[in-house]
């Protein structure tokens, strides 16, 4: 007989929910991670959509460690000089099932194990799962260092990389063009601080996003999210373009914070903290095979992340898929069948869900973004010189706005503005 029902690898959102969903239905489960705790590794940029976790833990944003509900959300275009910011600030996202927090992963991803434990599982940090332990080519469980432990399921929630998932044959090596590296700092502001500088009241958060310059003109951006004490700030790109770039990641971050609108903001600030992760970015391109006999594949290990340039998402897809993997199990514990006939159940669920179809509804995003450069170098240089020519005034005989801006778009190309506007609300 097996040790346990289920051994989940990894203790981000996705393993932790999957862990808690099958406990709190009396499965036995057995959580492995290889941080020193829960969230020691995990790294995110700082926003969780509630609506899944809420479904789960109705109310859990009273309870859990939420930094800020997000109240403002801003947007802005950046050159080397220059910065144009759309900045919407609305009390419409207060209802539980829109609402969206800001989050530190130390701490949130500490307490959602721990909501996991006091369910029943076992949660096992630091242990790294090594392999996987078959059985006449069957999944038994997981080789952790000395200890072979043994499950009827074993569930792969160990994030972007998942060399497990690879080594089943569930996942293709991570391509280049299917990923970003993203870098984050953590920057401690006083409370009062952060609520001057950003417009916000206390529990009230800002989550802020830059394309152009910050990525030096390649796919990718910068971001920003304001928490009750400090503020994370960072950027993610495109890994493809940044092998061919003889520029930094550490440079380009060092150029990021030391810009003319990002400086005032975090000036007198203390830098706490620093990470750097990869996102997987391919969306439904990369979609793995998501089960075998004995075996589920969910949250960033299945890829399922989306980056649509005004937001990122990939914690609430990693709680959701948590869940529908435990519900999948569960159903394969009550058939006494865990094999590939009830588990492939799980992909069909996330069909039926926001996950796949949101994946689905936003497959052209990837190679929108990388087939359409300019987002990140021409429009960023095209607000800022409509915005320049709009607002200055130096003595020189005035012009109507259509023979100012004419000649910009003009620049760019009415038909590749056309085109691109095209691509981007069917993508987007
Ligand atoms: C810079 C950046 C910004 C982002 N911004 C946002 C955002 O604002 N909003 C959003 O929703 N998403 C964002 N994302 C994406 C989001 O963080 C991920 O989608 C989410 O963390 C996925 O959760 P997960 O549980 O699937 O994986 P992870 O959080 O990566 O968890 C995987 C866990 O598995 C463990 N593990 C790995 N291998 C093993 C092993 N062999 N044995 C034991 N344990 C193992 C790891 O230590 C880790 O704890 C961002 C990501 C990055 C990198």
């Amino acid at each position: 007989m097996a040790d346990y029902d289920a051994i989940v690898v990894g203790a981000g959102l996705a393993g932790s929910t999957a862990a808690y969903c099958m406990a709190k239905e009396g499965l036995s489960v057995l959580v492995l991670e290889r941080g020193n705790a829960a969230g020691a590794k995990n790294v995110t940029g700082g926003r969780l959509y509630g609506h899944s976790l809420e479904k789960i833990l109705p109310g859990f944003a009273d309870e859990a460690p939420v930094e800020r509900k997000v109240v403002r959300e801003r947007v802005s275009m950046m050159t080397d000089d220059s910065c144009f910011t759309a900045d919407f600030h609305s009390s419409r996202f207060n209802d539980p099932a829109s609402a969206s927090y800001t989050v530190l992963r130390a701490e949130f991803d500490a307490w959602l194990a721990g909501k996991a434990e006091e369910a029943g599982c076992d949660v096992v940090c630091p242990a790294v799962a090594d392999e996987l332990l078959r059985d006449n080519g069957k999944v038994v469980g997981v080789r952790a260092g000395e200890d072979d432990l043994t499950a009827e399921v074993v569930l792969l929630a160990d994030g972007v990389n998942s060399l497990l998932g690879q080594k089943a044959g569930l996942k293709k090596e991570l391509a280049a063009n299917f990923v970003a590296v993203g870098c984050k700092e953590v920057v401690e502001l006083p409370k009062n601080v952060i609520n001057d500088r950003f417009g916000l009241n206390d529990g009230e958060g800002m989550a802020h996003l830059f394309a152009g310059s910050p990525s030096n003109g390649m796919m990718g951006g910068g971001f920003l999210y304001t928490n009750k004490e400090s503020v994370c700030v960072g950027l993610v790109v495109s890994v493809e373009e940044m092998a061919k770039s003889s520029v930094r990641l550490p440079d380009m971050m060092e150029k990021f914070r030391e810009s003319a609108p990002l400086k005032p903001l975090l000036t007198g600030g203390k830098l706490v903290e620093y990470s750097a992760h990869l996102v997987p970015e391919g969306g439904l391109h990369m979609l793995p095979v998501l089960s075998a006999d004995n075996l589920l594949l969910l949250g960033d290990a299945a890829g399922l992340c989306m980056n649509l340039g005004y937001t990122v998402r990939g914690m609430d897809l990693a709680v959701a898929s948590g869940q529908m993997a435990a519900q999948t199990v569960i159903e394969a514990k009550e058939k006494g069948d865990y094999s590939n006939a009830t588990l492939s159940g799980y992909k069909k669920k996330l069909e039926n869900s926001f996950v796949l179809k949101d994946l689905h509804t936003h497959r052209n995003a990837p190679e929108f973004m990388e087939h359409t450069p300019r987002m990140f170098k021409e429009y960023p240089e095209l607000a800022a010189e409509a915005f320049t020519r709009l607002f200055k005034v130096d003595g020189e005989p005035s012009r109507l706005m259509l023979k100012k801006m004419l000649p910009l778009v003009f620049k760019v190309g009415i038909l590749n503005l056309a085109k691109d506007g095209f691509k981007a609300v069917r993508a987007l």
